[in-house]
């Protein structure tokens, strides 16, 4: 049926009920009948609720549209919500396409937080507050709560801060002020909760400060206390329009429903199969009693998918499927049927994001079966943002230009910069600018003073900032709580500084002669670089520092650190992993051009890609064994909501992927894949051949991969990952494998091979020892190297 029988069997039934909507207008011109209606029924609340890619952004961009172009509102009278400050600079320049009226602007469309500091600006005297109220970070907030803590006595190390923050946002996100907590919640924190959380609000009142989450709070209380600026808003907002309604907490909720509460034209758009941030407050419920809440509302259904091709959109709804606690809906499309969802299982992560550079390029160049695909086209989306390191990586050594969108890239990101930072002063003890950042990070109570008396030591005495932060302490100049913490780190960096390296060993002339280097020689270190990494992060109390730290963001920083650590497995010391680093992000130019887009699902809720990769699909992984542990069956259903939100946003072509091992701490681990794996449907799956395992492909050769094999073969994963292909009737391998070579352990290289290695060249074996080959390489000198990133030479994988 096309859109526009639907539409004569919808102008029919609704004739005698308004006048006919036409699709006569730009922004109503190729919406479908229900679209049409969710756009031109003005008045009244209004629910779209429907599944992925099925328009509903589109409805409210339309919506907006008609407002305007009806002369209903004035562009600055109506509020659209987003969920990002992105998707809100999208939709304005979208309606601002349209030949309508905007010359007031689109001032009130935004995000939540968005707009309610500028509400908050204007009135913040009925919360006693000044207008230029400061907003804290979590950093601030955490500062002040201690203060708190420490004044109320209380042991912050069985009760920490970070727990309370925790506590209180989570008030905060349910629109609950001191006097509202309910007694259910009364022994929060050891009792003291809610008492401390009264002398938080009280404190931030006197700093003329706010948190995040009393933006909307305020805004809250303000307009439930004063109903004169209420009904000023109710007034003034004559419109409201609100995208990804699933995923509103209860302070938002309650917000929208006081402002709505007038006139009543409000129109939320939003899927419960897309409510993913459970975690934070969201209530999916919000969007189930729409109805209740604003009787009469009227409640658009769209089930034509108009992003994805069948295929696709089946494996989304098999799997989705799998959710008791849901609405239950079904999506159609009439786009051709195009690629199957592509699954592919491979040895490890490393090389998972090497076949996807490979693939990248391969669809650039029209050369996978599908159209010439663009950079920007294409998408990885990951469950987790320690996933994007192997995937930076990959594409800075290749230059495949990528950008990570809604946060910093791996090696931006504040906590490697941080971990990064003690490193390089572990490495050179002259580097201020790394000493700079570490000071005081964690919190060692050296404020300004303490600093500039270091810097002032440093310059005068023309040693380095270390080096005069010790004679500062050593002089009496910075006392106390701080001098003592300073001395701690000082006394640290020397110890690590040392671990660098084994003992000293006296050497005779002769061989200085010989081997033309240093007279000075160490024997091997007692503790690897890698142990020696996770020794300073954890002696400097950085690693503690994220421990208790009981923001949401805590657990993610804490995995981005174990994947920094893991990736220094790469490498044969600290050094060469800095020069790496320092090398890659140079290779980084910030080109105009397009781009590979790498971010997390949650920050890909609402777009849409020609090409999406959704790597990593492990159990523990994806599903994440946290939100499961913390939350059982309801955070497996949020997860799998996370894999529906992952799978629309594919357009053409959808490649799924997992590894069957995965580096934690140096250490491999199997995996399994993931559960969402076996809920894709048989018929819309192709599985792919991994290059390696088949003997196909360049990348197949090496001893890399040949491990590989062996390790995939002999992992639980792929013993499943063979029988579904039994199921799909695909090939099995050549010849049975049954011997084990684990490369992990064992180097398989012969005195005298000739060896290839990514980073130094050709050479020749000169020594074996464990899994550690000695080679001498032609260009590089001798080096002991990790068997892995060896290649027989006849092999070379590029
Ligand atoms: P999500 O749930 O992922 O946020 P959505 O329901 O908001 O999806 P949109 O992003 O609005 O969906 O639309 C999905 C895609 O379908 C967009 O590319 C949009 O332009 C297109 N589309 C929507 N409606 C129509 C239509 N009537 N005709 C053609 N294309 C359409
Ligand atoms: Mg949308």
């Amino acid at each position: 049926m096309s859109s526009y029988d639907e539409m004569d069997a919808f102008e029919g039934a609704s004739l005698s009920a308004r006048a006919m909507p036409t699709r006569s207008k730009d922004h109503l011109e190729w919406l479908n009948s229900p679209q049409l209606e969710a756009a031109t029924r003005l008045d009244g609340p209004l629910l779209v609720l429907a599944g992925a890619g099925t328009g509903k952004t589109r409805c409210l961009i339309s919506r907006i549209a008609e407002i305007l172009d009806e002369k209903r509102a004035r562009s600055d009278e109506i509020l659209a919500v987003t969920f990002t400050n992105k998707a809100a600079k999208e939709m304005k320049d979208r309606v601002q396409k349209y030949p309508v009226n905007v010359s007031r602007g689109l001032q009130w469309m935004g995000t939540f937080h968005a707009i309610c500091v500028k509400l908050l600006r204007r009135h913040a005297e009925l919360v006693d507050l000044k207008s230029n109220f400061t907003i804290l970070d979590s950093d601030d907030q955490l500062r002040l709560l201690k203060q708190l803590v420490q004044a109320a006595n209380i042991d912050d190390k069985r009760w920490p801060a970070r727990m309370l923050a925790g506590i209180i946002d989570d008030w905060k996100n349910r629109a609950l002020t001191p006097d509202k907590v309910p007694a259910a919640d009364a022994g929060a924190y050891n009792n003291k909760g809610v008492e401390l959380y009264a002398q938080y609000q009280t404190r931030l009142r006197e700093l003329n400060a706010v948190d995040f989450g009393d933006l909307l709070l305020h805004m809250v209380t303000i307009f439930q206390t004063h109903s004169d600026v209420l009904e000023q808003y109710q007034r003034w907002f004559r419109y409201i329009l609100v995208d990804e309604y699933q995923d509103t907490n209860v302070a938002q909720y309650l917000w929208l429903r006081l402002l709505a509460g007038g006139h009543k034209n409000i129109c939320c758009v939003g899927d419960d199969d897309q409510s993913i941030y459970g975690w934070r407050g969201a209530e999916v419920g919000n969007i189930l009693r729409f109805e209740k809440d604003f009787p009469g509302a009227f409640v658009v259904r769209l089930e034509q998918n108009y992003r994805s091709t069948p295929h696709i959109l089946a494996a989304a709804s098999n799997v989705i499927r799998g959710n008791e606690d849901r609405l239950g809906k079904e999506l159609w499309t009439d786009r051709e049927d195009g690629e199957k969802v592509r699954l592919i299982g491979h040895w490890d992560g490393e090389e998972e994001a090497r076949w996807i550079g490979e693939e990248i390029d391969a669809m650039q160049g029209g050369t996978r079966g599908v159209r010439p695909m663009n950079l920007d086209e294409i998408a990885i989306l990951v469950r987790a943002s320690h996933q994007m390191r192997a995937f930076e990586d990959r594409f800075l050594t290749i230059g495949l230009p990528y950008k990570v969108i809604g946060g910093p890239r791996f090696y931006e990101r504040m906590e490697i910069r941080d971990a990064m930072a003690y490193f390089r002063l572990v490495v050179s003890p002259e580097d201020d600018l790394a000493f700079e950042r570490i000071v005081n990070t964690p919190k060692r109570g050296l404020g300004d003073k303490a600093q500039q008396t270091i810097q002032v030591v440093a310059r005068e005495n023309g040693v380095s900032l270390v080096e005069g932060a010790r004679l500062a302490v050593e002089n009496g100049l910075i006392k106390g709580k701080g001098g003592k913490a300073l001395r701690e780190l000082i006394d640290g960096l020397a110890r690590w500084n040392s671990m660098t390296r084994g003992p000293r060993i006296e050497v005779d002339d002769d061989s200085v002669i010989d081997d033309g280097v240093s007279p000075i020689r160490y024997g091997a270190p007692e503790h690897t670089h890698i142990e020696l990494a996770q020794i300073v992060l954890d002696e400097s109390g950085y690693t503690g520092h994220w421990q208790n730290d009981k923001t949401p963001e805590a657990p993610g920083r804490l995995e981005n650190l174990k994947e920094l650590v893991n990736q220094l497995d790469n490498f044969e010391n600290l050094q060469g992993f800095l020069e790496h680093v320092s090398l890659v992000m140079d290779n980084e130019q910030d080109s105009d051009g397009a781009k590979v887009s790498i971010m997390t699902l949650h920050a890909a809720k609402g777009l849409e890609f020609p090409a999406v990769f959704l790597p990593g699909w492990e159990d523990g992984l994806f599903p994440s064994q946290r939100s499961m542990d913390e939350s059982g069956l309801k955070g497996l259903e949020e997860e799998r909501r996370l894999a529906y939100v992952g799978i629309t946003r594919a357009e053409e072509v959808c490649t799924i992927s997992f590894a069957a091992n995965r580096r934690v701490f140096g250490q491999w681990q199997n995996s399994m894949p993931s559960r969402f794996i076996d809920e894709l449907p048989e018929d819309h799956v192709e599985v792919l051949t991994p290059p390696g395992l088949y003997g196909g492909g360049q990348v197949s050769a090496g001893i890399e991969t040949r491990a590989a094999e062996a390790n995939v073969y002999n992992s639980p994963g792929w013993k499943r990952m063979q029988a579904r292909q039994g199921q799909y009737g695909m090939s099995q391998p050549k010849e049975s494998r049954n011997t084990v070579i684990d490369a992990t352990a064992v180097a398989s290289f012969t005195l005298g091979e000739r060896v290839f290695h990514q980073k130094f060249g050709y050479g020749g074996v000169v020594g074996i020892e464990g899994d550690k080959v000695e080679v001498e390489f032609d260009k590089a000198g001798t080096k002991k190297v990790v068997s892995r990133f060896l290649s027989a030479k006849d092999d070379v994988p590029f």
